[in-house]
C-alpha cells in the first residue's frame, strides 16, 4: 500500500457571517455590565440567529451588540438586514442535521453493507469497518441495524445490497480520505462508499472515525458544522434536528463535523462519541424493539479439515448486554455438537474442523435492544 503524506485537515475555528460577527479576545473586550437595556425585539432576532442570549445576556457596546461573551455583532446589521438575518437564521443550524431524505421502513433499517473486494487488501479499511459498524449498531435507542456482507459469498448472491464500500481506484483527491453518498428519494440509503486507498490512515482508529462518519451520511446526516464551512443545504437540504445544539460553539465532539479526516475514534469506545450525535439518530431511527435483526455469517462454506476458519455475524455490536452464543452440530448423519462457553463476540476466531462432513454452525442473538433472540444458521462442508 502506497502511502502518502497528507496535509492535516484538523477542524478551524468558526469564521462566522460575513462582515456581521467579530469575534474578540477576551482582552480585547471592555467590561460591559450585563443585562443593558436592549429592545426584546433584538433579542428574539440574536435569539433565532443562534445565540445563547440567556445565560450571559444582551449588552449594548457602542456600534455593537455583546453576546456570549466575546462576541460583537454590528446594529446596523441586526436593524437594517432584520428580515435576511432571519431568514439565515432560519437555515444557519449549528447542531446535527439532516438531508431531506432518510432511509424509509422499506428495509425496516436493516441496511446490508456489502464489502468490495478492493478493501480486502487494506486491513486498516477492512477491520475498520466492523467496528464502526459495531458503533453504529450499538447506538441505545436506534432501530439501525446494519450488516457487514462479503461480495464473494456464493450464499449472499442474493441478499439485497444497500451500500458498496470500495476503495478508490486514485478517483478521490490525495487529501480525503472517503465519501459517501445521501440517500435517495426512495427512501434507500447513499448507495456508495469510497475510501481512499492512498490515504495515509495512520491508525485502525482513524479509519474507524472516518467509516463511522460517512455512513453517518448515507443514512442521511449532514455534516454537523456544515454551515460553518460555507457548504450549502442544497440540493440535498439540511434540515435541523431537534433538540441539538443551537450556540455557537456547536458540537465539537459530533462524529459528523466536517474537516475532521485525520481524527481518530476512541477505540475503548462502543458508541458515538457525542451525545447529540446519539439524539439524531435515535431522532431520524427510533428503536422498534419488536422488529429483529436480519443477520447473516460470513465465512467459507466449503472447507478442508485441521485448517482454520474464522465466521463473522454479519451483524456486529458491542450493545451493553447483547449476547453471542456460538454452537456446531453435525448434521446429514454427522455425530458432532460443540458449543462456546464464552464467546460473546459477533466473530467465531480460527475454528477447526477435523472430521468431513457437514455441520450447521449457529449463532444465537440475544439481551439486546430487540425483544426476541435472533437464530442465525450457516452449513458448512467440511472434507
Ligand atoms: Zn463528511
Amino acid at each position: 500500500m502506497n502511502t502518502k503524506k497528507i496535509k492535516s485537515l484538523k477542524m478551524i475555528g468558526i469564521c462566522f457571517i460575513s462582515c456581521a460577527v467579530i469575534s474578540c479576545q477576551k482582552d480585547d473586550v471592555p467590561t460591559i455590565p450585563q443585562n443593558s437595556n436592549v429592545d426584546e425585539s433584538v433579542i428574539s432576532t440574536l435569539t433565532k440567529m443562534g445565540f445563547n442570549t440567556s445565560v450571559m445576556g444582551v449588552s449594548s457596546y457602542q456600534d455593537y451588540y455583546l453576546v456570549e461573551g466575546d462576541i460583537l455583532i454590528k446594529k446596523k446589521d441586526i436593524e437594517e438586514n432584520n428580515s435576511n438575518i432571519n431568514l439565515r437564521a432560519d437555515s444557519k443550524k449549528k447542531g446535527q442535521a439532516r438531508t431531506d431524505y432518510s432511509v424509509t421502513s422499506t428495509n425496516a433499517h436493516n441496511i446490508n453493507i456489502i464489502m468490495d473486494e478492493s478493501i480486502w487488501g487494506n486491513p486498516r479499511w477492512y477491520h475498520g469497518l466492523y467496528k464502526a459498524i459495531s458503533v453504529w449498531n450499538s447506538v441505545p435507542g436506534s432501530n439501525l441495524k446494519l450488516n457487514i456482507l462479503d461480495i464473494t459469498d456464493a450464499n449472499l448472491y442474493n441478499v439485497r445490497k444497500d451500500i458498496i464500500i470500495t476503495g478508490d481506484n486514485n478517483t478521490l483527491a490525495s487529501n480525503v480520505a472517503a465519501s459517501a453518498a445521501f440517500p435517495t428519494f426512495d427512501g434507500k440509503p447513499g448507495e456508495k462508499i469510497i475510501v481512499n486507498s492512498d490515504y495515509n490512515i495512520s491508525y485502525p482508529s482513524n479509519a474507524v472515525w472516518n467509516i463511522i462518519h460517512e455512513i453517518g451520511h448515507c443514512i442521511g446526516l449532514r455534516h454537523t458544522n456544515w454551515y460553518f464551512r460555507g457548504e450549502s443545504g442544497f440540493p440535498y437540504g439540511a434540515i435541523d434536528i431537534p433538540n441539538t445544539p443551537s450556540s455557537l460553539a456547536g458540537d465539537q465532539l459530533s462524529i459528523m463535523n466536517g474537516g475532521t479526516a485525520d481524527f481518530e475514534f476512541n477505540m475503548n469506545q462502543n458508541n458515538l462519541p457525542s451525545n447529540y450525535d446519539i439524539i439524531a439518530t435515535k431522532y431520524l431511527y427510533p428503536l422498534v424493539a419488536t422488529f429483529s435483526v436480519n443477520s447473516y455469517i460470513t465465512g467459507a462454506s466449503t472447507v478442508g479439515k485441521y485448517g482454520q476458519n474464522t465466521y463473522r455475524l454479519s451483524y456486529a455490536s458491542d450493545e451493553v448486554g447483547i449476547n453471542y452464543k456460538w454452537e456446531v452440530n453435525g448434521i446429514n448423519g454427522l455425530n458432532y455438537y460443540y458449543h462456546y462457553n464464552n464467546n460473546r463476540s459477533y466473530t467465531l476466531d480460527e475454528i477447526t474442523f477435523d472430521v468431513a462432513g457437514q455441520y450447521q454452525l449457529k449463532c444465537t442473538i440475544s439481551g439486546g435492544k430487540y425483544n426476541s433472540p435472533r437464530v442465525i444458521t450457516k452449513v458448512i462442508t467440511v472434507s
